[in-house]
């Protein structure tokens, strides 16, 4: 792989793999030198890459991997992969006991698509329908027998608030306990915050405005689950979560 960097305002390049790794450590490519390479979308601060797994990988000589589990760096042939994970000699007892116990995970957030999330949503809608149904039929009973026609709006308004009141305190207290819906748990999904800690129930109240917010545009804030690359919807950019499967 060819690099360039930018020393004095001046674009230098292109320089192999190993001269580049070179000026790395004679300290001229430093954290904050500019450099590129065919693959990446733009000049990046040195110090950025190193930061970034993509670019970890990239810094390895040709043949030679990283063991997931213990950072050690090791030639191809004395690792095992499994998806995304290297495993080296040294780790694998430890890795295929966690495989066998099911409890193994790449460290990676599988990220829940549209769909499934679609499903969840259906579900919590049909579950808040249900207990909506549960105080209006009676409250419709009470209000028929009266004329009195202040009564009928006075109820009106008091539905609307008791459903705005239903919908925040569902989600909220959901996701801040749960860090699931009853929908998103029978879909085996959880909210979680960028970096994969539980949500607060502070986050999760505030997501449901967010999550009005996603309605309101003609519903384009959640289908923009379909195309992002996490599968944010406009709710989980907003209050930087992501919804995962666990
Ligand atoms: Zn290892």
């Amino acid at each position: 792989m060819d690099w360039y960097y930018y020393i004095d305002k001046q674009q230098t390049g292109p320089i192999s793999e190993e001269d580049f790794h070179e000026l790395v450590n004679s300290g001229v490519v430093r954290q904050d030198t500019l450099v590129w390479h065919a693959g990446m979308e733009g000049w990046k601060a040195y110090g950025t890459l190193v930061n970034s797994s993509e670019s970890r990988e990239a810094m390895l000589p040709e043949g030679q991997v990283k063991c997931s589990e213990c950072q050690k760096v090791l030639s191809e042939d004395e690792v095992i992969r499994h998806g995304e994970s290297v495993i080296c000699e040294d780790c694998k007892p430890m890795f295929l006991q966690k495989l066998k116990e099911g409890s193994w995970t790449d460290g990676a957030m599988h990220y829940a698509g549209f769909w499934i999330r679609a499903g969840a949503k259906i579900i919590d809608m049909i579950i808040i329908s249900i207990i909506q149904w549960i105080f209006f039929i009676p409250a419709g009973f009470l209000l028929s027998t009266t004329d009195n026609p202040s009564m009928a709006i006075v109820s009106g308004i008091a539905i609307q608030i008791f459903s705005l009141s239903l919908n925040i305190g569902y989600l909220t207290f959901f996701h801040g306990k749960y860090s699931a819906t009853p929908g998103k748990m029978a879909c085996g999904l959880k909210v979680v915050v960028a970096d994969g800690s539980k949500i607060t129930y502070l986050r999760a109240f505030g997501r449901v405005f967010a999550e009005w917010l996603s309605g309101m545009i003609l519903a384009i804030g959640y289908m923009m689950a379909g195309w992002d690359k996490e599968k944010r919807t406009l709710h989980d950019r907003i209050c930087d979560t992501r919804v995962v499967r666990k």
